[in-house]
């Protein structure tokens, strides 16, 4: 199969849906994003890489720090985890805070904010500043010695961040965050903030194709089993509350995030990494969603 022709046939047939969606605006650093870009990249565990587009042009990954998070985090915590924060879709929006009381403030999954909090505390236990342990695991497996978070996304995270802030204490009060609500914000929105290519994230969500090692440098990041559930959980929750759409449409695990990324796997195969800027209503890429769907479809490459 020619995965580079098929990549470019794809992005033209897109076109008709490239002045669709709105550009995420509740920080001034994300609204001011051109919104009519696009890139696409691929890693296969046979070690070809196919790109097309803006693929090398870096974004703000957001929410998909989440499925970094929560690996890395898995890994240290085993499933102890588990006792902080669920595994159920919550079919609320990713900031929700309804669902946090009468659960006892305990997330529904770890791909919401507040369960991403709960992930980013736990994290603090075991590493201390667990975002410099994910850019350091980030640097590797990308090859970017250079990568890093942009400060101006993160300080205007922190300026508009009362919600998150909200979530945190809320959980605090239940006794579900051990640390300073403070620290374990401010990890959190670094983590929001890093910034990768396409080429670069595909690279960097290869071992989850791999059950969890990764095939460039050969690290070990989650046991067999524990790549299952990152996976499995990428599929029923990483898509805000369109994972049941994104599992309809495209049959993959997949981690969006605002900033118009989204990280797909084919276990046993590849990684896949699409950005385009423009959101639909709850919050994923338009481009990426017709990318990826057209991308299965035509290949007959789902978990299906
Ligand atoms: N930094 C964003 C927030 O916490 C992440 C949103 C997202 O990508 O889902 O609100």
């Amino acid at each position: 199969m020619d995965l580079q022709a098929l990549i470019k046939d794809i992005r033209q047939d897109i076109l008709p849906f490239y002045d669709q969606g709105r550009v995420a605006d509740y920080i001034p650093a994300l609204a001011s994003v051109p919104p009519h870009q696009f890139g696409w990249a691929i890693h296969t565990l046979d070690g070809q890489s196919h790109a097309c587009g803006d693929a090398d042009t870096p974004f703000s990954i957001q929410s998909i720090s989440k499925a970094f998070m929560l690996a890395m985090t898995l890994q240290a915590d085993g499933e102890a985890l588990w006792r902080h924060v669920g595994k159920e879709p919550s079919g609320n929006p990713f900031n929700s805070l309804v669902q946090l009381e009468y659960e006892h403030g305990i997330p529904r999954n770890p791909f919401i904010n507040a369960g991403a909090l709960a992930v980013t505390d736990r994290a603090i236990r075991h590493f201390s500043d667990a975002h410099a342990r994910l850019l350091s695991w980030l640097r590797l497996e990308t090859g970017n010695a250079a990568l890093s978070a942009n400060e101006a996304i993160a300080a205007s995270e922190r300026a508009h961040g009362d919600r998150n802030a909200a979530l945190a204490h809320f959980m605090k009060s239940y006794g579900n965050i051990e640390h300073e609500v403070g620290n374990v914000l401010d990890q959190y929105f670094h983590n929001c903030s890093i910034e990768l290519s396409c080429r670069e994230l595909a690279r960097a969500g290869l071992f989850l194709a791999n059950h969890g090692v990764s095939p460039l440098t050969g690290q070990r990041y989650l046991s067999r089993s524990q790549a299952k559930q990152v996976n499995a959980v990428m599929l029923t929750c990483g898509t805000y509350d369109a994972a049941g759409e994104f599992a309809y449409r495209v049959g993959l695990p997949v981690k969006s995030g605002v900033g118009g990324g989204l990280l797909a796997v084919i276990p046993g195969k590849m990684s896949l990494a699409v950005w385009s800027p423009q959101l639909d209503s709850r919050g994923n890429s338009v481009l990426g969603l017709e990318a990826l769907d057209r991308f299965t479809t035509r290949t007959g490459l789902s978990i299906f």
